[in-house]
C-alpha cells in the first residue's frame, strides 16, 4: 500500500520528537518512503511556527508539495491533526491523495537604492517593515499611485491565514482564506498635518500591488514570517498576492471560522 514520499519537519519538544519517530515507523512499515529532499508530502510536527519553518524549507517546491500539520501543543491555524491520530493520518494520506485545500501567499520584493539585485521572498503569514532605532517614515503607493505619507513604528502586510497572527495583534481584521487578497495594517501610526494615514487596515485584491517607498536609511528591518532581514539602502518593498499558493493535504480540514472561535474565544456556554 506504500504510495508516498514524505518529509518530516519537527520542533525540538520531546513530544514532537517522539511523534516524528513514531510517524517514521508507521510510514515505513506501510511501505512509504521518507524523502527529505524530494517529498510529495511535508508533515510538520509542532505548532504553527513549525509549519512556517517547513513552508520555508520547501517553498521552492510548492508545485510538487502538499503540507500537513500535526500539533503537539495547542490547536493551530495550520495544524489539523492530533498527535494520537497518527495511524488514521497515514491511512488517510494514502487513500485521499486528491483532497486539497490551498491558501494565498504574499510575494515580497525588496529593491535597493544602490542597484543591487532585488530580493524575492514568499510569506505565509506576513511581512513587516520597521526601523531599528527610530520612527519609520514611508510613502505608501497603491498601484503606482501615492496613497499616503506614513510615519510610525511600521507597516505589516499579511496573507489571509496570517491575518490571525501578528496582523491581529496590531488591530487588523481576520480575513477568510478563500479571499485572495492581502491586508495592509499600520503599526502605531502617527497622524498630524504632514503625515496622514487612513488609520484602518485596508484589504487589497489580487492583481493590485502595494509599494512602500523608504527614504535613505541604514537601519530598516524587513521581516518575512519568522525571519528578519536587516537591510541597508532599501529603496522600496513591493507586495502582491503571489501567483503560487500553498496546498494542504487534508480531507478533514477544520472550518476556518470554527478555528478562529476555538483559538480566540473558546467554549461557548
Ligand atoms: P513565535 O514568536 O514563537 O510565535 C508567535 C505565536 O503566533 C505562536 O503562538 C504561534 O503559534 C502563533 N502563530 C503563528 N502563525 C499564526 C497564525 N497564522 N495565526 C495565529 N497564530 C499564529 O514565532 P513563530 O512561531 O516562529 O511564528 C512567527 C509568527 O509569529 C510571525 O509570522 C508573526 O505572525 C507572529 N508574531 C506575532 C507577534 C504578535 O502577535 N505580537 C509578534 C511577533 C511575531 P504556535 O505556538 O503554534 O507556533
Ligand atoms: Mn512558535
Amino acid at each position: 500500500m506504500g504510495c508516498l514520499r514524505v518529509a518530516l519537519v519537527h520542533n525540538q519538544s520531546a513530544k514532537s520528537i517522539a511523534v516524528a519517530s513514531q510517524l517514521t515507523k508507521l510510514l515505513s512499515t506501510s511501505g512509504n518512503i521518507i524523502d527529505q529532499e524530494n517529498p510529495g508530502i511535508v508533515i510538520s510536527i509542532g505548532g504553527d511556527g513549525t509549519l512556517l519553518s517547513a513552508f520555508h524549507l520547501y517553498s521552492h517546491k510548492l508545485e510538487q508539495v502538499r503540507f500537513l500539520g500535526v500539533h503537539t501543543g495547542h490547536l493551530g491555524f495550520y495544524t489539523d491533526w492530533r498527535d494520537y491520530e497518527l495511524e488514521e493520518l497515514v491511512e488517510t494520506l494514502c487513500h485521499n491523495q486528491e483532497e486539497n485545500v490551498s491558501y494565498p501567499l504574499l510575494d515580497v520584493v525588496i529593491r535597493y537604492r544602490d542597484g543591487r539585485t532585488d530580493k524575492h521572498f514568499l510569506a505565509l503569514n506576513e511581512s513587516t517593515i520597521k526601523r531599528e532605532h527610530r520612527t519609520m517614515v514611508a510613502d505608501v503607493y497603491l498601484k503606482d499611485e501615492l496613497f499616503e505619507h506614513f510615519r510610525g513604528d511600521g507597516l505589516s502586510v499579511s496573507t489571509p491565514t496570517g491575518s490571525t497572527a501578528y496582523n491581529k495583534s496590531i488591530g487588523g481584521a481576520v480575513l477568510h482564506p478563500s479571499i485572495e487578497a492581502m491586508q495592509l495594517t499600520e503599526i502605531a501610526s502617527l497622524n498630524n498635518r504632514v503625515f496622514r494615514t487612513v488609520g484602518s487596515s485596508i484589504v487589497v485584491p489580487k492583481d493590485d500591488w502595494i509599494e512602500i517607498r523608504l527614504p535613505k536609511s541604514m537601519d530598516h528591518l524587513v521581516t518575512v514570517d519568522q525571519f528578519s532581514i536587516q537591510q541597508a539602502d532599501v529603496a522600496s518593498v513591493y507586495y502582491r498576492v503571489a501567483p503560487e499558493k500553498i496546498r494542504f493535504a487534508s480531507y478533514r480540514h477544520m472550518d476556518f471560522w470554527r478555528r478562529v472561535r476555538e483559538a480566540f474565544i473558546g467554549d461557548l456556554s
